[in-house]
């Protein structure tokens, strides 16, 4: 019975190998990563990589700007896709793609950038990546059938991924997030992102202005974009011959107004985010209480700054006002749907003042976030075996176990609370 189920989810997978004509050349392609899965792996990144890069800038506006622009080119290229366009709080200078079609842009980067068409040229270059399948075609090449397989179990499984999924899935996220593309994958997205930007109408020469920036800082603080998109200077001068290979229309947008406004908005928020950096320093030297009071002066300048928060409530967390941690992780969650903290501390505060029902809730939250952090499963197993249920609070134990670095603060409470109960690995 089992073998045989597992042959038709084979079959299945076989048969629904997308077929894709390339509207160009009407060549037939078949590929062994469905869109359908490539989307669906993209959408459970979005979260990781988004609480990666410091989540969402908590702006609407600013938002909506990014997300329109981003629309207006995509609107252009081949690969229909549920496309995203997102920009996120990291000071980095980066910008990159996950499967599926979904766009990071970083504050830092934006406030780089001089004009419109340097933005549309950017995100038409990660389109270019996403229209190219090169996530697609790396994972087909790297993991094969077997591992695909269990990625369509992503789609057949629904709710609940075994134990297996999920530790295979962090370390797919982990290597899609850190991915370098090859000089001929680069060159390919540039010649598409030339091309997006204008069919979409766009002056071309956006993307050389900012690659020419890039270039500039290259000796001083090599922007972070470059360590995944090598920049030989060939590289430029090609994009150049293509764009003067092209009879340009005389009309091709360079600029708006709502580009500077934008940026002015990002720009009045500079002193909370530089804050919050200090913060984190302060933080991550153990310096507790001068970083509580650089996060508070950062949320103080911009009140919706979120990550400041997310960390302000942490370091409340472990101060033991629980109240005070609680009111920040629920404002997070309010501010930013994505990121992991709100939810995951929110889980701990409820959990801490002893309202276990409403801390799973909030866990399971922080878990269709990012679903391989290891936190989430001691605290999930401590209110679990607060409320008495021993069979699920050992699941979740042995997860959190497995997916474990040894460093967390909680680790030899969790290997006790594993030896008190017998668990045998
Ligand atoms: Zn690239």
């Amino acid at each position: 019975m089992k073998v045989r189920a597992l042959i038709s989810v084979f079959l299945l997978l076989i048969f629904s190998c997308t077929q894709v004509i390339d509207n160009k050349t009407v060549k037939r392609e078949s590929f062994l990563l469905p869109t359908e899965e490539e989307i669906t792996l993209g959408n459970k990144l979005l979260p990781e990589a988004i609480t990666q890069f410091e989540g969402v800038y908590p702006d609407k506006n600013v938002q909506e700007y990014v997300k329109n622009l981003g629309i207006e080119i995509a609107k252009t290229v081949p690969r229909k896709l549920p496309y995203e366009f997102v920009l996120v709080n990291s000071e980095e200078l980066n910008a990159f793609a996950l499967p599926g079609g979904k766009i990071i842009i970083t504050r830092g980067l934006f406030l780089l950038l001089d004009k419109e068409s340097e933005l549309a040229g950017i995100l038409a270059h990660e389109l270019g990546h996403v229209n190219a399948r090169h996530h697609a075609r790396y994972l087909e090449k790297t993991l094969g059938l077997s591992l695909l397989l269990q990625i369509g179990a992503l789609l057949i499984g629904g709710e609940d991924l075994t134990e297996r999924i999920i530790i295979q899935l962090a370390s797919i996220g982990a290597t899609l997030l850190a991915l370098k593309f090859s000089r001929d994958q680069e060159r390919e997205a540039d010649k598409f992102g030339v091309y997006f930007t204008l069919n979409a109408g766009f002056d071309p020469h956006g993307l050389i202005d900012v690659f020419y920036k890039f270039k500039k800082l290259e000796r001083k603080a090599p922007p972070e974009w470059l360590s995944t998109h090598p920049l030989p200077d060939t590289r430029i001068k090609e994009v150049d011959r293509l764009i003067k290979s092209v009879k340009l229309p005389d009309n091709l947008k360079k600029d708006s107004i709502e580009f500077h406004k934008v940026k002015e908005k990002l720009l009045a928020t500079k002193l909370s985010y530089k804050a919050y950096m200090e913060g984190k320093k302060f933080y991550k030297k153990g310096l507790e209480d001068k970083a509580l009071q650089k996060f508070e002066e950062a949320i103080k300048l911009y009140p919706d700054n979120q990550i400041a928060m997310a960390y302000a409530s942490s370091i409340y967390l472990e101060k033991g006002f629980v109240k005070k941690a609680l009111n920040y992780a629920r404002k997070v969650t309010e501010l930013d749907p994505y990121l992991l903290w709100g939810w995951y501390l929110k889980g701990i505060a409820l959990f801490k003042l002893e309202n276990y029902h409403e801390s799973i809730k909030a866990l399971k939250e922080a878990k269709k976030r990012v679903e391989s952090y290891s936190g989430i499963y001691y605290y999930l197993g401590r209110n679990y075996e607060a409320i008495g249920n021993i069979k699920k609070a050992i699941e979740n134990y042995r997860l959190a176990f497995k997916l474990a670095t040894g460093k967390e603060p909680w680790y030899e409470d969790l290997r006790r609370r594993l030896y008190k109960n017998k668990v045998i690995f």
